[in-house]
């Protein structure tokens, strides 16, 4: 028998009248997330997204696939019947087999008004149907196995098992954000957040390179790479830093470079990102988790940017956020060594309360609007897209 996934979503069901623009992008993502999974096609109901799968498809790659599509809330596998409770009852003996439960409940939803036994009536019959069968009892409140009865427009979906997803808008769907992608555990997570709430990231990584080797670079692309397949393509500018660092270690005294180095950055950042239509930064900045992100230094950072610049993580722990890191399985790479930029000629203990006035003068020793251009102007590309992940794996 054919089965299919069906995809529900929280937030995204809630969107008033651009509901059917959400959900057709969260179909176009599930068509991309699940393009090597054995989908045959991709369907829009009226609160769900369906995929007709084929047979003998494997389940365990479909799920992982479909997981991290933001916008799902839950899924499940479901068998497809036509529109007759009876043909329900002559199949559902045959789908029961593989399921062991001294309880149960049935929860039907009349998604179509038009069909002539209400959901009660339906819940009543198919559990007095399954209650014989089983020898089960009847739960509703905590019941062994839940089965789902949908009634569409043109079937009737059954199904049992409900995998829980990360919830959250369709990628796209708010817009582009520039992230700020250092090779460290925190980066990767903000970005990871930020696509959740819909955004698609274009990465900005900074290198010294080459003032130290490229171990910085080839962590970002790692990383970019492996969060590519929650976003199905990404972008990865890798700008240059070195030359602005021997500038500034000439005119500034060691407690504030790492000020500068991130004025630089978010100017940099900004110009990169409006080419590419994005309306925000994003960096991985927690509260107080080093001396560089305390208020003072993020009030002398934000000074300098003319566009938002969101901080995700400004509320979490570093334990929550290695949590997630190990989840999206950034963290082993993460915590592999490399040569940052961040630390070249810095003290161990950096201003912990930056003075904007000091800040200012040191700046103006500097060719500031020069040395940004210069550095777009030699920042390079790369891309990523999950295609390529997927037939390099195969590979
Ligand atoms: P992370 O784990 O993300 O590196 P961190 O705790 O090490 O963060 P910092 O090194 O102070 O903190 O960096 C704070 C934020 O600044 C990073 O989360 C990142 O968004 C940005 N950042 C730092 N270094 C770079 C870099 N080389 N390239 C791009 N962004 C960077
Ligand atoms: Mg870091």
């Amino acid at each position: 028998m054919k089965t299919c996934a069906i995809v529900k979503t929280h937030e995204v069901a809630l969107k008033g009248r651009n509901r059917p623009w959400f959900m057709r992008r969260l179909a176009d993502n599930l068509r991309r997330a699940t393009q090597d999974a054995g989908v045959e096609e991709v369907w829009q109901g009226q609160m769900l997204v369906g995929l007709t799968l084929a047979e003998g498809v494997d389940w365990q790659l479909v799920k992982e696939r479909v997981k991290d599509c933001f916008g799902v809330a839950k899924f499940f596998q479901a068998y497809r019947l036509p529109r007759d409770l009876d043909l329900v009852k002559e199949q559902l003996p045959f789908l029961l087999e593989r399921h062991s439960y001294d309880s149960f409940r049935i929860t039907a939803n009349r998604a179509d008004k038009r069909f002539p036994v209400r959901s009660d009536e339906i819940n009543r019959d198919l559990g007095a149907f399954v209650k014989d069968l089983s020898g089960a009892r009847v739960d509703l409140t905590n019941p062994d196995l839940e089965i789902f009865i949908d009634v569409l427009p043109k079937e009737i979906l059954v199904y049992f098992d409900e995998v829980k997803a990360f919830g959250g808008l369709p990628v796209g769907s708010s817009g582009p954000v520039a992230v700020m992608l250092s090779g460290g555990i925190d980066s990767p997570v903000a970005a990871w957040n930020m696509m959740k709430r819909g955004c698609h990231a274009h990465f900005v990584h900074f290198h010294s390179y080459p003032l130290v080797d490229n171990s910085s670079m080839e962590k970002a692309a790692e990383l970019a790479q492996m969060l590519t397949r929650f976003q199905y393509n990404s972008g990865l500018s890798l700008a240059p830093l070195a030359e602005i660092q021997k500038q500034i270690i000439v005119s500034t005294p060691p407690a504030y470079r790492i000020i500068l180095y991130r004025r630089f950055m978010v100017r940099i950042t900004e110009i990169l990102a409006r080419r590419i239509g994005a309306k925000a930064i994003v960096t991985g900045e927690s509260c107080g988790q080093v001396s560089s992100q305390t208020l003072e230094n993020i009030a002398a950072v934000d000074q300098v940017a003319g566009m938002p610049i969101l901080r995700p993580l400004i509320g979490a722990n570093k334990e929550e956020i290695i949590n997630v890191a190990k989840d999206l399985g950034t963290f082993p790479v993460s915590i592999q060594p490399d040569q940052d930029c961040c630390t070249l000629f810095v003290p161990k203990h950096p201003v912990i309360r930056a003075e904007a006035s000091m800040v200012a003068k040191l700046e103006s020793a500097l060719s500031v609007d020069e040395l940004v251009q210069q550095a777009v102007e030699n920042t390079q590309v790369k891309n990523f897209s999950f295609a390529d992940m997927l037939t390099a794996a195969a590979g």
